[in-house]
């Protein structure tokens, strides 16, 4: 089934707030098109926002999920909740697939069909996965940490690693399931390291009767030479000294050469291999641009950078296309960081350029960034915090501030409310609200991906054995339509599992990831930084 959801089709909502209006469309529900949509609240626009999940997702957050201390529901909303009062804009569950510059459509994929969405303007936030600079084969033993499915993936993986070492009889079977390996030393790695090294000492320590969680080890890894590099020596070296005081060891110059099921093999500085027996893997060490980036760069003649970063104009439209913004971790301008007050400012920023043309005001001008800092949690009460070339913070006042960054930037008062709570619980106390984990949460992801392979094969094979039997070239004696003409159309029950997984990600990537390719990958600067092969 085809959907239109231009007003002028029969069988299409009609976009928000009725017909005639100049139409936006903007791709993605996170921090970029989030805030672009609520810019243009009071604007005379029809806004349809597409993007493959339904939620908006504090990424910043997402480590408290994977250890215990938040629900998903307090770091990812419902976006039509957050906007059901704002009329002129209309919610689509979809993942884009294609983006038309010619036609000025967008065309998105659900378990429905495809739907093609028209615009006058366009604002592309479909952020970025994660990267295994090329090594793809890794996600299926060291998850990455960019949606709610991996976070729930490693709490399920983190504390049933503990539960499976309680079954060991065998201590160097134990000892395997009690070392987790965190990948890549940049704000999420070490967020990652050091919380799960607080469950290791504090909150778990009383729950076991065979093992000694404290004895378990943490290893943060990174092939750069130091940890949260982009915070500068000072910071750097503070965060280092914190995180092997509450007993991370951190491995620095360290290439990452082989994930498996059963550990990790790396390159020392001096060319030793050496194997890490480590049943939890955490990979927090690249980012990639959605794929959507190319295929824009490929349309309107530009270029993407090595990250897959559309390289925008100063005022964040395509070159030649001055009717689409990119905005957020998809863009490369200026050497910006993929951080969420750079998505955040170019979504308002593209908002109020859309907003000003339609005032008859000049647009155009340069996209300014207000830098307001970064800052990265190490352990309870420890934080360090960078702002401009002068503030160095680290310790307890950083970890305050940290603490009313966070809670302001949160959708939503019940969400605020409710995420303090669960912090005075896990921060004062040495409890963790939320340690429920399922065994669908740990399996599915990979299970998925298996069966659509299997499922993709079969597919194959069908039409192979129907080739060579009726001896037509689609099995059929029909002729095949050309590529451009093809019509999508999903019929019940068809290829269920390969339509869920590719319109939600549940795939070994995410929604917004590229599917595996061999372009070698570095890290944004900011955050999940930290090459770790
Ligand atoms: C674990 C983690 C911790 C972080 N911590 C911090 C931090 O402490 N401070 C900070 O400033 N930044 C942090 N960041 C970075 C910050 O979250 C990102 O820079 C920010 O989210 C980028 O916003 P965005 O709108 O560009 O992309 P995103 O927020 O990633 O949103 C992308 C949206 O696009 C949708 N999408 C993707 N592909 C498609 C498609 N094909 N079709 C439809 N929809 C699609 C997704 O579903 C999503 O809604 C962190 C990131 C991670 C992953």
């Amino acid at each position: 089934m085809t959907v239109d959801t231009s007003a002028a089709s029969s069988a299409t909502p009609a976009p928000a707030g009725g017909s005639g209006r100049h139409r936006v469309a903007i791709i993605g529900s996170g921090f970029g098109g989030l805030w672009a949509t609520e810019a243009l609240a009071k604007a005379p626009v029809d806004i349809t926002m597409i993007s493959g999940t339904s939620h908006h997702l504090f990424q910043p957050l997402l480590y408290q999920v994977a250890t215990g201390v938040l629900s998903e529901g307090e770091v990812a909303p419902a976006t039509r909740e957050v906007l059901k009062k704002q009329p002129n804009v209309m919610v689509l569950l979809g993942r884009v697939t294609d983006i038309d510059l010619a036609a000025r459509t967008v065309t998105s994929l659900s378990p429905l069909g495809t739907t093609v969405t028209p615009y006058d303007s366009l604002i592309v936030a479909a952020g970025a996965g994660q990267s295994y600079f090329g090594n793809d084969h890794f996600s299926e033993f060291a998850p990455g940490m960019k949606s709610i499915d991996d976070a729930l993936e490693l709490r399920g993986r983190i504390f049933g690693s503990f539960e499976l070492a309680e079954l060991c009889t065998v201590p160097v079977d134990a000892e395997e399931w009690l070392t987790f390996v965190v990948v890549g030393a940049g704000p999420t790695g070490v967020e990652m390291a050091g919380q799960i090294s607080e469950l290791a000492h504090r909150t778990l320590r009383r729950d076991f009767r065979r093992i000694d969680t404290t004895k378990a080890r943490i290893i943060l890894l990174d092939a750069a030479p130091a940890v949260l590099g982009a915070f500068g020596d000072h910071l750097s070296n503070i965060a280092r000294k914190q995180l092997e005081s509450i007993g991370v060891e951190v491995q620095l110059n360290v290439k990452v050469v082989g994930v498996d099921n059963t550990g990790v093999d790396v390159i020392d500085p001096d060319g030793t291999h050496r194997r890490i027996r480590s049943r939890c893997k955490v990979w927090a060490a690249g980012v990639s641009a959605s794929p959507l980036g190319k295929q824009l760069a490929e349309q309107s003649g530009g270029e993407v950078d090595r990250a897959g970063r559309v390289k925008v104009k100063e005022d964040l439209t395509l070159p030649g296309h001055p009717e689409v913004f990119v905005v957020g971790d998809m863009m490369a301008l200026n050497n910006l960081p993929g951080v969420a007050q750079v998505a955040m400012q170019g979504g308002k920023y593209a908002a109020g350029q859309i907003a000003k043309r339609l005032r008859g005001e000049p647009s155009g001008q340069p996209f300014k960034y207000f830098d307001k800092g970064s800052m990265a949690t190490i352990s309870r009460f420890h934080a360090v915090c960078s702002i401009g070339n002068k503030i160095r913070l680290a310790g307890f006042t950083a970890w305050m501030m940290w603490l009313a960054v966070h809670v302001m930037y949160l959708i939503g008062f019940k969400n605020r409310l409710t995420t303090m709570l669960h912090w005075a619980v896990s921060f004062l106390f040495r409890g963790r609200s939320q340690r429920t984990t399922t065994r669908q949460q740990i399996v599915a992801r990979t299970m998925m991906a298996r069966l659509s392979a299997t499922e993709e094969a079969l597919n194959e094979a069908r039409a192979a054995m129907e080739s060579s039997q009726d001896g037509g070239p689609n099995g059929r004696g029909e002729a095949e339509e050309g590529p451009g003409t093809q019509t999508v159309e999903h019929e019940a029950g068809h290829d269920t599992v390969a339509e869920l997984s590719t319109a939600y990600g549940s795939s070994a990537q995410g929604a917004g990831e590229p599917k595996a390719d061999d372009r070698a990958t570095e890290p944004t600067s900011g955050q999940s930084s930290g090459g770790g092969s």
